[in-house]
């Protein structure tokens, strides 16, 4: 039997993402958050990486997934909003650590 596909928005450090300029690890253009789309089904290796708590449950079998990350859109990176993360905590922990968010 085929399960009903679910939906679930998730926003990725939020405040990270909408409210501060971040620039691609690449080549220092100014990166645009965009919205990935994906269907994950709860029994596959991905599911792990996935809240699929509902509101007062839990989705089961196929849910789609939508979530914000960063593109860039000279060199077409694409990076999650955990990555760009870690990578600018690094470059302030080397150079400035009052910088820190
Ligand atoms: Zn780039």
């Amino acid at each position: 039997m085929r399960c009903v596909l679910n939906y679930k928005w998730t926003f990725k450090r939020i405040i990270f993402s909408y409210f501060k300029k971040h620039l691609c690890p690449n080549c220092k253009e100014r990166l645009k958050v965009i919205w990935i789309n994906r269907v994950i089904n709860k029994k596959s290796p991905d599911a792990r990486n996935h809240d699929f708590s509902s509101f007062n449950s839990y989705f089961f079998g196929d849910v789609k997934f939508f979530w914000n990350e960063f593109k860039c859109k000279k060199c077409g990176k694409i990076i999650s909003a955990e990555d760009l993360y870690n990578i600018e905590k690094e470059n302030n922990d080397q150079y400035n650590r009052d910088e820190l968010y």
